[in-house]
């Protein structure tokens, strides 16, 4: 049932109509499909700790995840992705087509 309602939602990011004009929103929702084929849970969520590990990156303080670790809608983890985003833009570098490739950039960025 479940696969059934992941592959509805990801077909629903295929369609034409519904995907952003944006370059950097669709990279983004590009990169959370992606990444929904490795990671049940967000990979900066500390489940013994309950904290986010991507809050100091993204807003400068250390700070729990109130999500318990779905990010799929998260503004911090958006917001982690549009960091990237620029970031590759700026240096003018080929943005990544695989979530795995940004997953350990939350040090970087
Ligand atoms: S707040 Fe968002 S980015 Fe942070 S751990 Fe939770 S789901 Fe992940």
């Amino acid at each position: 049932m479940r696969e059934i309602e992941e592959d509805i939602e990801e077909r629903s990011l295929e369609r034409p109509e519904e995907q952003p004009e944006d370059p950097k929103k669709k990279w983004v929702l590009k990169m959370v499909k992606s990444a929904k084929r490795y990671h049940k849970l967000c990979p900066y969520y500390d489940k013994k700790t309950g904290m986010c590990l991507l809050m100091v990156t993204v807003e400068g303080t250390q700070g729990r995840c109130d999500r318990d670790g779905r990010y799929d809608g998260c503004p911090v983890f958006n917001k982690f992705l549009e960091k990237v985003y620029d970031s590759y833009k700026s240096r003018r570098k080929v943005l990544p087509n695989d979530f795995q490739d940004v997953v350990n950039q939350a040090y970087i960025i």
